[in-house]
């Protein structure tokens, strides 16, 4: 898949993707990014690309005009003119006042073929842009950055690692935090997950690492011992801590067993959440 970068920075991209997991997706092809700088859509000496906000007030807005030009310069038209080809490209506007960007919207938006960001700056983008061209509006959370070059490379990060191949299966993207919510769970006769059964959309589990004693501190002893059965039976109630201790929202819509909810309410006998 690919994903199209229109900014008024385009060197904000030039090292971020080139670290770990996201720089070897894009070596081995299995996702390009490309950017697009706005102000080589301008057509003024000085290359304006932000203009004063009618109505008055703080801050400036970025002009339609370059935007349109740089959208029409990799094909994307407006919504009004679209046609069943344009069905697997969505044009993104990085926004506050998006719907919020989860890892649902990472696994939705990696189904297709190309996603173009434009990233704001100063107070936004005139809103024309977004009226004629933008399929959805996406915010990264509830607070306001600069820029919307920061959000669009979350959205890189977040939606590649989820493309096959991107993460080996020993880190499959199942077993980590908001890991697929929909997963059917597969439990042994004790009503334990097996293990290639996914996070169900709660929170990860702690992890620890050598030396086995560290700061006054012994790993958990069930860790060391080799018994997956016993390790996997930790993992779970550790991830239901977590989730009900930090997240108890996210416990709402994740896929819980039997035992998960007997395991929660034992949690919360003992204080947890509360
Ligand atoms: N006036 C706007 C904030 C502008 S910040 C407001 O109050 O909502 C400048 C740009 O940063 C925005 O146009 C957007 O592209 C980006 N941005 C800021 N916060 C963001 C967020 N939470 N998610 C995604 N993009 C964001």
């Amino acid at each position: 898949m690919k994903f199209e970068i229109v900014t008024i920075f385009p060197d904000f991209f030039t090292s971020i993707f080139e670290y770990g997991i996201l720089r070897r997706a894009i070596v081995e092809e299995r996702v390009k990014v490309a950017t697009h700088d706005l102000r080589e859509f301008t057509h003024d000496r000085h290359r304006t690309v932000d203009d004063r906000p009618f109505g008055g007030g703080e801050g400036m807005v970025l002009k339609p005009q370059p935007l349109a030009e740089a959208l029409a310069s990799i094909g994307v038209r407006p919504k009004a003119e679209r046609g069943p080809e344009d069905a697997k490209t969505r044009v993104v506007l990085m926004s506050a006042q998006g719907r919020r960007f989860t890892q649902a919207v990472a696994r939705e938006l990696g189904k297709l073929e190309r996603v173009v960001m434009i990233c704001g700056r100063y107070e936004g983008v005139d809103e024309r842009i977004n009226e004629l061209y933008c399929d959805e509006e996406l915010s990264i959370g509830d607070y306001v950055i600069s820029g919307g070059e920061l959000a669009a490379a979350i959205l890189v990060d977040s939606i590649t690692r989820l493309q096959p191949g991107v993460l080996g299966n020993e880190a499959s993207s199942e077993f980590e935090s908001f890991g697929v919510p929909d997963a059917e769970i597969d439990t042994d006769v004790e009503g334990v997950p097996r293990s290639q059964y996914g996070s169900g959309g709660l929170l990860d589990y702690p992890h620890f690492t050598r030396p086995a004693e560290f700061g006054g501190r012994s790993a958990p002893e069930v860790l060391l011992n080799g018994d997956h059965h016993q390790i996997r039976l930790w993992r779970r109630r550790e991830q239901l801590r977590k989730t009900l201790a930090n997240r108890p929202d996210l416990l709402e819509g994740a896929q819980l067993s039997a035992t998960d909810r007997r395991i929660v309410d034992e949690l919360r006998r003992e204080g947890v959440g509360i």
